[in-house]
């Protein structure tokens, strides 16, 4: 199809407002720094992709995930747009790592090709399972009472699934304020997901002293208490308790999926397509999960707008079991790059029928909140 050859990439970095900052072990999020990608080809047609800066994730910057895209566009010029396969392999030639520009690169040409061809972007991944996810309220500070009051209303609001972030203070203090975000949800009656992330923020002894004070309830799963890169320490946590363990920080291809399953280390692991290098290799690491007897947490970085988020969307919406649930981030920005925010409707996502992304990216918008580099000394 003559239409779905790619005439030009551009990285767009932009800087985006969020409502409130995000706190997390090792990390606050008060802006987001994404970086934009977008892909016409030869008919006109736009399609767009985006990956969040992940300094301590993936190690890219909005200067080099846009210095990243700007070095592999030159090859992907005049290649079909739909030769998805074939073009992530020349990506993987030319540059190793760098996975949350190549992400970015593959998600606007999933997008593109919706578009042109008129199909949905799930439809171009696989089957759609479901057409209405739950999202995981994301909640955490340092303030049990904050907390609590953030429990409720997102319960009020319909929200039936949670993540609390921990890592935060003593790990005692952590269980306590845990422990009564959990009792407060779980009284309320209904099923409800509850789970707790430490972000990398603990020891081995820390993470031990934190199952230990929250005991053996029914937490749904604890996440990434300590480094990614420790696996003997994030198993012996797992030795320690009832609490099943997952793995985000510690995920970044299929062969780490391996290798933590082989040790016994994790019931689950968190996705995301900025660690895995896009969208294909997303439904990929799903379908070796499945293999597995993995549970599988579908997440964006925090900070990723409507664009990551409805690609995230499309991906959750193909698996065959999403047990730990869909993590979207463009409800927290103050300002996002879509004409219109996806839908929500009392805590859960709807997925979009429309071509593509199924949603309308405010080139106004984003060419405002574009972020300029120069090179600079630092003295
Ligand atoms: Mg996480």
């Amino acid at each position: 199809m003559g239409g779905l050859r790619i005439k030009s990439i551009e990285p767009i970095a932009v800087s985006l407002p969020m409502k409130k900052p995000v706190m997390m072990a090792g990390e606050t999020v008060a802006r987001a720094d994404n970086v934009l990608v977008r892909i016409e080809s030869a008919d006109g047609t736009v399609g767009w992709g985006e990956a969040a800066a992940a300094p301590t994730m993936t190690g890219e910057t909005t200067a080099s995930l846009s210095a990243a895209v700007s070095y592999l566009a030159p090859m992907l010029l005049q290649r079909a747009a739909d030769d998805f396969e074939t073009t992530v392999a020349a990506m993987d030639a030319a540059l190793y790592g760098n996975t949350g520009a190549k992400a970015a690169i593959e998600m606007a040409l999933h997008d593109l090709v919706g578009r042109v061809t008129g199909q949905p972007l799930y439809a171009l991944l696989g089957e759609r399972r479901r057409s209405r996810i739950a999202l995981l309220a994301v909640i955490g500070s340092t303030d049990q009472a904050a907390d609590l009051r953030e429990a409720q209303q997102r319960w009020a609001a319909g929200y039936r699934a949670f993540k609390i972030k921990v890592g935060l203070s003593a790990p005692e203090a952590d269980a306590a304020r845990t422990q009564a975000v959990w009792r407060k949800l779980k009284a309320n009656g209904a099923q409800c997901l509850v789970s707790a992330d430490a972000n990398q923020g603990y020891t081995v002894e820390e993470a031990l002293r934190y199952t230990a004070a929250f005991g053996d309830g029914a937490l749904d799963f604890l996440e990434q208490p300590v480094h990614g890169k420790d696996l003997h320490g994030m198993a012996r946590v797992a030795a320690a308790t009832a609490i099943p363990i997952g793995a985000d920080e510690g995920i970044h291809s299929s062969a780490d999926i391996e290798r933590h399953r082989a040790l016994e280390v994790v019931a689950g692991v968190s996705l995301k397509a900025i660690k895995l290098g896009g969208l294909r290799a997303m439904v990929d690491a799903c379908r070796l999960c499945d293999r597995l007897g993995l549970k599988i947490n579908i997440s964006c970085k925090t900070g990723e707008s409507s664009v990551a988020s409805a690609a995230a969307l499309h991906v959750a919406a193909t698996l065959p079991a999403l047990d730990w649930g869909l993590t979207l981030t463009s409800h927290g920005l103050a300002e996002d790059v879509a004409l219109e925010p996806l839908p929500i409707e009392s805590g859960h996502i709807v997925l979009s029928e429309r071509p593509g992304l199924g949603i309308d990216v405010d080139e106004s918008r984003v060419r405002r909140r574009q972020q300029e580099f120069a090179a600079r000394k630092v003295a």
